[in-house]
């Protein structure tokens, strides 16, 4: 074997599972703290944050980050919460990673409050790309989704990611029914007319307040007829492999192309056997499923001197046993005994 042909990552030290799945997309969620309460993820309340010192610091993130990459083959990495853009050292974290890996792709998935004022630093420092939740465009709806009145802030960094060239800049948007799913059809248009890349996601069960009904579910199904009432959808044929997302084509009545809409029908059309990710929380520990009832600690390992190699080693034992699908080997999200997670999304990191 000449020196170009020798795998640079072990086949040992990949994120591989019992299910032939491999994990090259990592989310690393930097805080459990958020400026909004949007009900599908959070109490009212809020929940009991953690203290400071629990948190990854941005030496442990950028470690993390640089052994998935490094030893386990992480293609593209992804920062979360709560709110990245609450920890102040957000940009240090980027710039950390970029120095490392020039070639990897670093988003950041955000409600987008404050980007406008962070967005020059955090291009500068090397991110690629953001995903903006925006639930609706109608500043009653999102009052009332998010519990705070900050619409004016979310789509001012929206258009802050655009101005600086992040293409595409994706929009999340979850459909709660009776709350905000009567403006799915407007934001779609809203989103179309600014050139930003909307994916309508399912709601799943991971809300603080365990609301969570199959039968209030907006399916994917549903959106895509609400949006067949003012557009022509083609389904994308481009193969869609290991993405959440089923992309559309969207067209006007008169045939002309408008852009692509994306759907996560997580719940409905589940893509589990597909499923790329690893994800580490706030206060690391991974989480091989977003739904898994189990974690493995690796913050003990990065502040007990353990080495790059022990961390990844445990790292892949961790997905080793990533469950087949929403947490478990047997049942789904469907079914009788399905149970809640403990963690809710924001704690997970979306
Ligand atoms: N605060 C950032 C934000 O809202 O974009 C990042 C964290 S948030 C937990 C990440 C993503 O998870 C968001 O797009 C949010 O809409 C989505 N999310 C939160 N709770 C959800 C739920 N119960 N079902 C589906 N998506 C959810
Ligand atoms: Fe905060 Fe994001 Fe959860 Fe909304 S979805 S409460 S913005 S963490």
């Amino acid at each position: 074997m000449t020196a170009s042909t020798v795998p640079t990552v072990p086949t040992m030290l990949r994120l591989t599972d019992r299910w032939g799945r491999t994990a090259d997309d990592l989310r690393i969620s930097l805080i459990d703290k958020c400026n909004l309460r949007c009900t599908y993820c959070m109490p009212a309340e809020g929940l009991p944050w953690l203290k400071k010192d629990e948190l990854l610091t941005a030496d442990e993130a950028v470690r993390l980050a640089d052994i998935g990459v490094r030893v386990l083959g992480v293609k593209d990495i992804r920062f979360t919460g709560g709110e990245p853009l609450v920890r102040k050292d957000l940009a240090d974290i980027i710039r950390g990673v970029r120095t490392l890996h020039p070639e990897v792709s670093i988003s950041i998935t955000t409600n987008g409050i404050g980007l406008d004022k962070r967005i020059d630093e955090l291009v500068e420092a090397g991110l690629t790309r953001v995903n903006v939740s925006l639930d609706t465009v109608d500043r009653e709806a999102f009052t009332a989704l998010t519990r705070r009145d900050r619409l004016p802030q979310v789509m001012a960094g929206l258009k802050a990611a655009k101005d600086a060239g992040l293409e595409p800049v994706k929009v999340n948007a979850v459909m709660m029914r009776g709350v905000n799913d009567h403006g799915a059809v407007d934001l779609a248009q809203w989103c179309l007319d600014h050139g930003y890349q909307l994916r309508f996601i399912e709601q799943m069960p991971l809300d603080a307040d365990r609301s969570w009904a199959r039968e209030n579910l907006v399916s994917g199904a549903e959106i895509r007829s609400a949006l067949s009432e003012r557009f022509v959808l083609r389904e994308d044929p481009a193969p869609r492999g290991s993405a959440p997302a089923q992309l559309w084509e969207v067209c006007g009545r008169d045939g002309a192309r408008l852009g692509t809409v994306g759907i996560i029908a997580s719940v409905t059309e589940s893509f589990c056997a597909a499923c790329s990710r690893t994800r580490i929380t706030a206060d690391g520990k991974i989480r091989s499923c977003l739904f898994s009832n189990e974690e493995t600690d690796l913050m003990g390992l990065l502040r007990g001197n353990a080495s790059d190699e022990d961390v990844a080693l445990e790292w892949s034992r961790a997905m080793w046993g990533k469950p087949r699908a929403y947490g478990s080997d047997e049942i789904t999200l469907n079914d009788e005994g399905y149970v809640q997670p403990e963690r809710t999304m924001s704690a997970i990191g979306g």
